[in-house]
């Protein structure tokens, strides 16, 4: 709760400043990910059905808790490939 209250703090205030409601938007985006998120996560963990292109993520989530300073992503890799941990494990799979 504490987080959607934080995050919709700017949210009004950006819709605030742009004269549009851009916030309901924002928030109902936010419930669709966090709850996919779980989803995808407890799917990767208990070794649920996922999409096809989804099975690359079962792996890249796993080697998270394998090495648990890296890989944090759960199904999109993005900021780790952004900033590093991916290529820290790289390093240590050497
Ligand atoms: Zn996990």
């Amino acid at each position: 709760m504490l987080l959607f209250t934080l995050n919709a703090v700017p949210a009004v205030a950006i819709g605030y400043l742009l004269g549009m409601p851009v916030a309901p938007g924002m928030m109902v985006s936010f419930v669709v990910y966090f709850i996919a998120n779980e989803e995808i996560h407890w799917r990767i963990h208990l070794g649920g059905w996922l999409p096809s292109w989804l099975e690359p993520a079962r792996k890249h989530h796993l080697m998270h808790h394998s090495v648990p300073e890296a890989r944090f992503n759960i199904f999109l890799p993005v900021s780790d490939f952004l900033f590093g941990p991916a290529r820290s494990v790289a390093k240590i799979n050497r």
